[in-house]
């Protein structure tokens, strides 16, 4: 049943004063998850911590979901009504901790799931937050999709920290390549003629991805780096291995890309008699979908709480992320929140500290009112969904 413009102004007016009431927990939360980093599929305290907030207030929480200890889908409902999703990452970078500022988007989505459900009565509908595992490698979001845990999802939204608030944010499509070139060792001084030298081929390698980066396409990119180099100056170095990553701006060139990154690691085997090893541990990350309904909604809510979103050129410092699956799944949205100045760059200690400051919490409230709103307005107004719907399945 659509509500009037007068109710649904209420219904966010009581959203927005619930999330203050709920900063405190919130922002404790926020702070344990960034002191206690746990990196990606071992986010036990982290979803934890969740869980219990949101079993607090009346949510049926099913952790373990997809196999994964470390994920959950909480479900909240009333009566009927489109299923709104609120997307809970905690995961941290290895090595760095929270230095892309996960532990503030997953209280976000929690408290924007909460909020919002207290209002569920007023329309009808449900609300689920998810805790989805391992952003940062690991693709918690595509073993989620293919459990079927967004088959009944109409709409999914997350908020990430950033230096900027956007609204629209675009990802890369990205494929995650372990590589290995095994050789044979010998005395570097007295036998080199014995060694197969598994350094030189991925020298080679490197070289070559280098040389093939003129020829990219706007926005590609090719990176990575060595883990093992060999062992000792005076020994032929017999295994070398480390990680690269692919990304374009959609899968198809992603993957016309990583044959070819293929083919210059399998050319620099057949140079050198090694034999080399391509492994694909982690699923691929789409690019991201905006849906440009999800998109207008939330823009005006972030206006109604006197935040002006800045539009920065499409694709500029894109990352990559697994809510693209998602978005090429459901109607989707993942805008961006300012907690940093400009200058400081994402996965950085800088950027680590910001993820937790005042300006970082305040950040969070921000987008669990704006999160929640938007889904204020899709459940006051369910023609809003099948047009959402509708621009999904155009394309
Ligand atoms: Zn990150
Ligand atoms: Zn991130």
């Amino acid at each position: 049943m659509a509500l009037t413009q007068t109710a649904v102004a209420a219904v966010k007016d009581r959203i927005s004063e619930r999330v203050d009431r709920l900063r405190p927990d919130l922002e404790r939360i926020g702070r344990d998850i960034h002191a206690n980093p746990e990196i990606g599929y071992e986010e036990h305290r982290a979803a934890g911590w969740l869980t219990e907030l949101l079993r607090g207030h009346g949510f049926t929480v099913e952790v373990g979901v997809a196999d994964t200890p470390t994920a959950f889908v909480a479900t909240k409902s009333h009566g009927k009504g489109p299923t709104v999703a609120f997307l809970a990452e905690y995961d941290a970078l290895r090595g760095l901790g929270h230095g892309c500022g996960h532990n503030l988007i997953g209280t976000a989505s929690t408290g924007a799931g909460i909020a919002l459900a207290e209002q569920l009565e007023k329309f009808g509908g449900r609300v689920q937050v998810i805790g989805t595992p391992a952003e940062e490698g690991g693709g918690g979001k595509v073993r989620l999709i293919r459990a079927g845990i967004f088959q009944e999802v109409d709409a999914a939204m997350m908020v990430h920290p950033d230096t900027r608030t956007q609204v629209l944010h675009w990802a890369l499509a990205v494929t995650h390549m372990h590589w290995e070139f095994i050789g044979r060792a010998a005395h570097a001084a007295g036998d080199p003629e014995k060694g197969i030298n598994a350094l030189d081929a991925f020298v080679m390698a490197y070289n070559g991805v280098s040389m093939l980066r003129q020829q990219l396409k706007e926005g590609a990119r090719l990176h990575g780096f060595i883990k093992e180099g060999g062992t000792a100056p005076n020994i032929i170095p017999e295994r070398t291995s480390g990680e690269f990553l692919v990304r374009a701006r959609d899968k198809a060139y992603m993957e016309e890309l990583l044959d070819k990154v293929k083919n210059i690691f399998r050319a620099a085997a057949l140079a050198t008699g090694c034999s080399v090893n391509l492994t694909f541990p982690d699923e691929p990350y789409t690019d991201l979908r905006n849906n440009g309904v999800l998109a207008k909604l939330f823009e005006e809510n972030l206006r109604r709480l006197g935040i002006q979103p800045t539009k920065s050129p499409a694709w500029e410092n894109a990352g990559s992320t697994d809510m693209g699956n998602v978005s090429h799944v459901v109607p989707g949205l993942h805008p961006t929140i300012g907690i940093a100045p400009a200058d400081v760059p994402g996965h950085s200690q800088a950027f680590l500290e910001a993820s937790n400051t005042p300006r970082g919490y305040q950040a969070m409230t921000e987008a669990a009112k704006a999160m929640a709103m938007t889904g204020a307005d899709l459940l006051a107004e369910p023609a809003l969904v099948e047009e959402a719907k509708a621009e999904f399945r155009r394309g």
